[in-house]
């Protein structure tokens, strides 16, 4: 059986470390690089940073101006001064610039020099049509690339909206699509919505293509309906590296961290079943890099600069997931009692 998957990752190279501590009596989150500080939250909030000049950034904090000297970050030492008092020096945790992860930094440095070549992408893309068509037909090569970009571009619309520079959509043959971003997530919140985001745009989509069908009568748009759906359903499976792997990663991982670990490998184990049901080889290949993010993030968990969900974004989290599975369920079901083989194979498949 063939893998039609929507797989991405922030692919970044800069570390990033988050300390917590307190400024002028508030209790603030810091995230910064070798170089600078991302990110300044208060009370979940992100404050606007402003750059002063190279190695000096400021913010405010309720009534008070908060300025920080980042001229020896790299060396493990970060200047506060509050309302233009001599700096204090606070020294953070530093990171060291080599690399430990062996081929796993090799695999990612290859896709660094494959991302910024932007021919790539056009070529690629050619070649999923050929791919799907060579496979299928043209028609639902068509419709595959339809529901792969809509879902893919809403990615890249969340990534936009949390300002993070993106390098845009590509089509992998055979494996799906991937919206790629240029730096890091600060937030497990921006983690969740980006990750939802493609989904929830693939439920346009979906919608469309049964509110099309019932307009023209055409019999393709209800594929694309179910088709969209299927594929979207898919992307939702508690499953990392797939887009409710993330959600159920940014949730677990912000409340205790061994219910991370316990809920992540849960989803493996529910994705190897999957695999082995199905038959998706290729499923099996992105389980063990998930397992490797998983491991990963379990053992650098205190060290994890990003910024965790608290109490209210857990719930909305899981509220917003629920909605947008619940969705593509219900365009799914609505097509389930079809005579048309096609149309109602995915329920078939599902409920066997
Ligand atoms: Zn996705």
């Amino acid at each position: 059986m063939v893998f039609v998957g929507i797989i991405e990752k922030n692919f970044s190279f800069t570390i990033m470390t988050r300390i917590e501590l307190n400024v002028a009596g508030q209790p603030i989150s810091l995230i910064f690089n070798q170089q600078q500080i991302i990110q300044v939250f208060h009370q979940q909030q992100a404050l606007v940073l402003e750059s002063e000049s190279e190695h000096l950034q400021s913010c405010q904090i309720n009534e008070h101006a908060v300025n920080f000297n980042t001229s020896q970050l790299a060396e493990g030492l970060l200047g506060i001064a509050v309302n233009a008092q001599p700096p204090q020096w606070l020294e953070v945790p530093h990171q060291q610039t080599e690399n430990k992860r062996g081929w796993l930094g090799l695999a990612m440095l290859t896709f660094k020099i494959f991302k910024s070549a932007k021919v790539v992408k056009a070529a690629l893309a050619g070649a999923s049509v050929a791919g799907y068509a060579w496979l299928f037909s043209l028609e639902f090569a068509l419709m595959i690339i339809a529901c792969l970009v809509v879902h893919e571009y809403g990615h890249v619309r969340a990534m936009k909206y949390f300002g993070i520079k993106t390098k845009g959509i590509y089509l992998i043959p055979f494996v799906g699509g991937l919206a790629v971003s240029d730096e890091k997530i600060t937030t497990r919140w921006q983690d969740v919505v980006i990750s939802l985001m493609g989904p929830a745009f693939g439920l346009i989509t979906s919608v469309l293509g049964v509110v099309l069908y019932y307009a023209t009568e055409m019999e393709i748009f209800a594929g694309v309906a179910v088709l969209s759906a299927l594929l979207n359903l898919f992307n939702l499976l508690p499953i990392l590296p797939l887009d409710g792997g993330h959600v159920l990663k940014s949730i677990s991982f912000s409340m205790r961290s061994w219910v991370g670990l316990l809920a992540c490998f849960g989803g493996v184990l529910l994705g190897l079943y999957i695999s082995w049901t199905f038959g998706l080889m290729l499923l099996v290949f992105f389980i063990f890099i998930g397992c490797l993010e998983i491991v990963f993030e379990w053992r650098e968990r205190h060290i994890s600069h990003l910024l965790p969900l608290d109490r209210y974004g857990q719930i909305v989290s899981a509220l917003m997931y629920v909605v947008v599975a619940v969705g593509h369920i219900a365009v799914m079901m609505h097509f389930a009692d079809s005579d048309n083989v096609i149309l109602s194979l995915p329920m078939k498949i599902l409920s066997n």
